[in-house]
């Protein structure tokens, strides 16, 4: 696992794998598995070669490993998923750091379990929130902090509050230092890890959902937790700065093809529209993954919400994890090897990060303002 703490510049891109259990329909189907962890970095993934007489196959090299930054298989569980991954990016987040933590694959192969999980068996927003507000609560004497968070959709290209549905579809704006913001998202500040679970688990159900061919409740929408952590020191003779720290945990819609999904009609446009924004990320993830780190590789973010939501996470100002979804099942094989290549490619990606300071001056500022603001209610009354 690569440092997370501490104020450094170039940050790799940390890539994770995990492998989920076989289900019950692929133990139907009479799949056998193919994705084996050989060791705490390396995956193995086995062509399922299903005429050993095929010439061309036999010339062929049957298996192709992989490695990772780490790699899970199904006998991890999800606090040793959340531990190597996400634990580690908190403190940072507090101190004024950017972090993002995606979830990346197909359709079924556990993302939303592992961003979201069970009542039973919490996901890394649970977990990482949690663990947020026991860190807050112990320093609460040398610091003062805020928490707010959000949970948007993007679906065809469209955001919407997950928290609040029934306020339609959001805009993304750029503010003056070019930071995007999502005008009008609902922003929540509580410390109830139940009530927080709640809100999730609701607002998950708000996510728009169809079915196709590839898996009966596949999610066609991003889902993206945004927290915020605003901290400024209690302690005298400190600098009076505000830290703002930005944590995305992001539920990425499944990346499997449409013509594996048979998609037709309103789906196929669906399909279109979530290939644009998986498809803009790839060519994000492409242009920045160049390894001879040719200057003239432009990055395209502006082609798709995504990416511009995400453009810190890709190249900009964050400390960045990808946690890469497989099957482990030969049914899935060419979803499987697919997605290890991506994540493969990924691995080279480097972001820049720095502490995020606001100084008094602009509180200052806008206290002013509201000062005024309240000045002119007066005289009116
Ligand atoms: P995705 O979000 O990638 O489409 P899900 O998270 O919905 O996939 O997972 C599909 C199904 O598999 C769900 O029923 C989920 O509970 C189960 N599942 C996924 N990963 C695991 C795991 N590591 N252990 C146990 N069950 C899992
Ligand atoms: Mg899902």
């Amino acid at each position: 696992m690569k440092d997370l703490t501490g104020d450094s510049k170039d940050h790799q891109l940390t890539v994770a794998l995990r492998i989920r259990p076989m289900n019950e329909a692929e133990m139907e189907e009479g799949a056998a598995v193919i994705a084996h962890k050989v060791d705490e970095q390396m995956v193995v993934l086995m062509d399922p070669c299903e005429d050993p007489d095929d010439v061309l196959r036999a010339h062929r090299s049957r298996e192709k490993t992989y490695m990772f930054d780490v790699t899970f298989d199904c006998t991890a569980n999800q606090d040793d998923i959340y531990v190597a991954t996400t634990k580690n990016l908190i403190e940072g987040v507090i101190s004024g750091y950017n972090a993002t933590v995606f979830a990346y694959g197909p359709t079924g192969t556990g993302k939303t379990y592992t961003m979201l999980g069970l009542d039973s068996e919490p996901g890394i927003y649970i977990r990482t929130l949690n663990d947020l507000f026991k860190v807050i609560e112990e320093n609460s004497e040398d610091m003062d902090c805020s928490v707010y968070m959000s949970y948007l959709e993007i679906y065809n290209e469209m955001i919407r509050d997950l928290l609040n549905p029934s306020s339609g579809y959001l805009d993304l704006r750029e503010d003056s230092k070019g930071e995007i913001r999502i005008a009008g998202i609902t922003e929540f500040s509580t410390s109830n890890a139940r009530e927080i679970m709640q809100l999730l688990t609701k607002g998950n159900k708000q996510r728009t959902q169809e079915p196709t061919a590839a898996n009966k409740t596949s999610s066609r929408s991003h889902a993206i937790l945004q927290v915020t952590v605003k901290q400024k020191s209690r302690l005298k003779g400190t600098s009076q700065e505000v830290r703002v720290g930005k944590l995305f945990m992001v539920d990425l819609a499944g990346t499997e093809r449409a013509s594996q999904t048979q998609n037709r009609g309103k789906r196929m446009k669906e399909g279109a529209h979530i290939n644009r924004s998986l498809l803009a990320l790839a060519n994000c993830i492409n242009a920045l993954s160049d390894k001879a780190g040719r200057a003239t590789q432009f990055v395209n973010y502006r082609d798709s919400k995504l990416t511009r939501l995400l453009k810190d996470a890709l190249g900009g100002n964050s400390r960045t994890v990808m946690i890469t979804h497989i099957s482990p099942a030969s049914t899935n094989f060419e979803e499987s090897r697919n997605t290890l290549m991506y994540a493969d490619k990924a691995k080279n990606i480097k972001t820049k990060v720095k502490r995020n300071l606001l100084n008094v001056s602009y509180h200052i500022a806008q206290y002013t303002s509201i000062i005024a603001e309240l000045r002119k209610e007066i005289e009116r009354l």
